[in-house]
This record gives C-alpha cells, structure tokens and sequence, in this order.
C-alpha cells in the first residue's frame, strides 16, 4: 500500500517524502480513504500509531479545494486535552503545508499563556487546534466564529474527559453547525465515550488499532 493509492495529491504525496514516511501506517491505510470520502470516523488508536498525519493528511487535500480567506470563521477545528498535543498537531500541520501551493494557516491555543497573542492571530485561519477551556474563552471575547466548521477532529478524547473537559466539550459542541465531518480519536474505550459517540459521529467508520 502506497499513499498514493489511498488518493492523496501529488503536492502531498512530494510533501510525505519530504518527511521520509516510506509507506502509510495501518492507521493511515484505513483513516485516509475513508476521510477523502467525507465520511466520519471512529479511530481506537493509541500515541505513536500515526493518527496525526491520518487527520492532517486528508484535511490539507480537502483545504487545498477551498478558497484562502482572511475571516474569523474556522473551517476545521481540531480538539485536544494539552497544551503539548496542540502544539505537536500543529507543527505537522505546518510541515507538510509548506510544500502546498494554497497557503495553509494552521493557529494552536491553550491556556497557561495570555490570551491577546492568540486572539490577534484568528483572522483567516483553516485549521485551529486548540484546548476546550481556552477556545471558550476566545469564543465569549469574540476572537473567532465556529459557525462554519465543516470537519470537527477530537483528538484524545479519553483524555479530554478524563481531565474534566465534558462540559466545555458540549457546549463548543453547540456552537458547530449539526452537519459537518466528525472526526474521533481515543486511546481507549469505556460507556461515557460509547454514548457521547452514538450521539455525535454518523455511522462512523471503526478502526481500531
Ligand atoms: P503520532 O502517533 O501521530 O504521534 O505519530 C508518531 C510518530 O510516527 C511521529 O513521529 C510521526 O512523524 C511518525 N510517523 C507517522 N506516520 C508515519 C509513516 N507513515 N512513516 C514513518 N513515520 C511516521
């Protein structure tokens, strides 16, 4: 299996090989077809499976199709429990957009550092990674919109309801348009998440690693 034949772009396939990936994780294998379908996905899958580059990957192809915009309106939100993850996400978000021809502006934020800086970078962002409580508080100071969130990524979900996060989840929740593509990842499965799953993803497809 190539990723090539999992129906990633030229410009993405010469940017994997700039990051030396030789050939697609298992993970990657199963995520990144299903996510060029538009499908939503359920991914079981602990850290170092690759599960980043089998979101990222995909959400820079379907970015690639979509206009360059200057507003505050976030098309792809990526959900995470910690300042690190945000920062780590982020960063392979930048390292393959680089080798793109359309600009990609991917912001991270999280709480523990002022919020101003953050606040200021909002306009004409794609992809926002960002921890529950900070993004709250940029939505109630009105740095950004979610009103147009077309592909909702939660990352580590166990360990955003394990840190407490369920409350802040539901009502960024609320803020996101019903349709739109969800995108799940867990390290671990337990009632509490099979719920919130039955309610949140559409006949998702399952991976589990
Ligand atoms: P993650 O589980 O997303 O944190 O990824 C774990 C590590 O695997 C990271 O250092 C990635 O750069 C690396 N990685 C992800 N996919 C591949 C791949 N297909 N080939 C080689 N390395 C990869």
């Amino acid at each position: 299996m190539t990723f090539t034949e999992l129906g990633l772009n030229k410009q993405l396939i010469s940017a994997i090989e700039k990051a030396n990936y030789q050939k697609p994780y298992p993970i990657q294998a199963e995520a990144i077809p299903a996510f060029l379908k538009r499908q939503d996905i359920l991914g079981i899958a602990p850290t170092g499976s690759g599960k980043t580059a089998s979101y990222i990957l995909p959400i820079l192809q379907i970015l690639q199709n979509k206009k360059e915009h200057r507003s505050r309106n976030i098309p792809v939100l990526v959900l995470v429990p910690t300042r690190e993850l945000a920062s780590q996400v982020a960063q392979v978000a930048d390292n393959f957009s680089r080798f793109l021809e359309r600009r990609v502006k991917t912001v991270s934020v999280f709480g523990g550092v002022s919020i101003n800086p953050q606040m200021m970078k909002m306009n004409g962002t794609d992809i926002l990674v960002a921890t529950p409580g900070r993004l709250l508080d940029l939505i109630s100071q009105n740095a950004l919109s979610l009103s147009e969130v077309e592909i909702l990524v939660l990352d580590e979900m166990d360990k955003v309801l394990n840190m407490g996060f369920r409350e802040e989840v539901n009502q960024i929740l609320s803020e996101i348009p019903k349709k739109r593509q969800n995108i799940l990842f867990s390290a671990t499965m337990d009632e509490t998440l099979e719920e919130m799953i039955s309610s949140l993803l559409k006949d998702p497809k399952r991976i589990t690693i």
